[in-house]
């Protein structure tokens, strides 16, 4: 049963105040003899609109067997979601939607964590701390990139990354850092010639880790693990292809054992299912989405063992106007998807000093290019940007894929969820209203 709190919107709006209504809520919540979910993991696919989940069932379908077999996204897809910015625009950027999703409240693209008047905005991640949850962080990209940045930081634009990094540490909750368990990327922000934030987070009795192979160097909460200066390496390019669910199980495993009874609220992003989506490389693309796929598989694991856990799992926007076709052919080749080995980043920037492209394409894409492309291949070599296009463009004729745009679009997102409290996510809902019902759960305000 719905019931909305007038206060407790209040305190999704405003920062003043906001403690006295936990209070209050609170204390209803334990009246209620309906328990509110011990754990919460909130899952964020960047970029990863409809047409990304369908490519990944495509993507991985076993071509020996009649029946194309579902995908942990079909099993838990429950509605979908709008994503627009409160903005002249409907085409969201992942920091408006980021916003959005972690605070219940719309804004301007480029808004880290605060309203369109500027003012800073109350998070999920934040309130679940002052109700005494451990609270984590687990993405690819930096960890003071737009969508994980938006749960913790506040600023006008999310460009400012050292300041962005800076609220990391400096905004406290009890005098503590908001995050108890950070892993992803963004060394080169969170150890800079100004400020070395990694070496305060020690002094504050964070264990620490520089490189993926020592995440089990990590053995309690809390912690923090920058393992690349920016970014991690892209899955396609990447020798630990798996990271992210590497970091997921690491991570579930550490909250498991070290949260009370307060248990913990996990924010998981596949952050490079956007990129690879503004580069128009489905390579890529699939890369990201089967990292992200093993991470959902071992939440749902995790749920089945520990029930009193709510999965909530969507996408900020989608990006690229991917299609599963294109040109009025009925074909779209994964087998020739499947054969890329490495991103068209990567293999565009090597091909510029390449005296012979057409053996290097032979090597990287498992097929010959025609004397025509090979041709308009060798007259890009002139321009980084021309080589880029040229190969997008080859490249994506050939698996038949379709892309509109190097940007974002507008279409509406998947919901899904799973675990204690997941029918509440059925059906076409804004993407703020996802974030109010997690709130709402939280507080034992919104029952099911
Ligand atoms: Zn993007």
């Amino acid at each position: 049963m719905k019931r909305l709190s007038l206060l407790l919107l209040l305190c999704l709006t405003a920062q003043a105040g906001c403690s006295k209504t936990e209070q209050q809520s609170h204390t209803r919540t334990e009246a209620q003899s309906q328990p509110q979910p011990r754990n919460i993991i909130f899952m964020i696919g960047d970029g990863m609109g409809p047409a990304y989940t369908s490519g990944y069932r495509y993507f991985v379908d076993n071509p020996e067997t009649k029946e194309v077999d579902p995908t942990v996204f079909d099993r838990l897809l429950v509605g979908t979601a709008s994503t627009y910015p409160d903005d002249d625009t409907y085409v969201t950027d992942s920091a408006a939607s980021a916003t959005a999703l972690a605070t219940g409240i719309k804004s301007f693209n480029g808004a880290i964590g605060v309203d369109t008047e500027q003012k800073p905005l109350q998070s999920l991640l934040k309130h679940a701390k002052r109700l005494g949850k451990n609270t984590a962080i687990v993405v690819t990209s930096e960890l003071n990139h737009a969508t994980p940045a938006s749960f913790v930081a506040h600023n006008n634009s999310r460009g400012n990354k050292d300041a962005i990094a800076n609220d990391f540490i400096d905004i406290k909750i009890n005098n503590r850092p908001t995050v108890d368990l950070m892993l992803g990327g963004g060394q080169q922000y969170f150890q800079r010639r100004d400020r070395d934030i990694l070496q305060e987070f020690r002094n504050l009795g964070y264990q620490s880790a520089t490189e993926l192979s020592q995440l089990e160097n990590i053995t309690g909460i809390p912690a923090i693990g920058v393992f690349a200066d920016k970014g991690l390496a892209r899955a396609i390019d990447s020798d630990t292809p798996q990271r992210l669910s590497h970091m997921t199980g690491a991570a579930l495993a550490l909250l498991k054992k070290h949260s009370g009874k307060a248990g913990f609220f996990l924010m998981i992003e596949g952050s490079q299912i956007d990129w690879c989506g503004h580069a128009n490389d489905i390579a890529c693309a699939m890369r990201e989405m089967d990292d992200f796929a093993r991470s959902i598989e071992i939440v749902e694991k995790f749920i089945q063992e520990n029930p009193d856990t709510l999965l909530v799992l969507t996408a900020d926007h989608s990006t690229g106007g991917l299609s599963l076709a294109a040109d009025k052919e009925y074909l779209w080749r994964t087998e020739v998807i499947a054969q890329q080995r490495k991103s068209l980043a990567e293999f565009s920037r090597d091909l510029q000093s390449d005296a012979d492209p057409g053996k290097s394409w032979q090597e990287n894409f498992g097929y010959p290019l025609q004397a025509q492309e090979l041709l308009a291949l060798k007259e890009s070599q002139a321009s980084s940007e021309a080589t880029y296009d040229a190969v997008v463009r080859i490249s994506s004729r050939y698996s038949n894929t379709g892309w509109t745009t190097r940007g974002h679009d507008a279409v509406d997102v998947q919901v899904f969820a799973y675990g204690h409290g997941s029918e509440l996510f059925r059906g076409f809902q804004d993407n703020t209203a996802i974030s109010k019902k997690i709130l709402q759960l939280m507080d034992g305000i919104l029952t099911h």
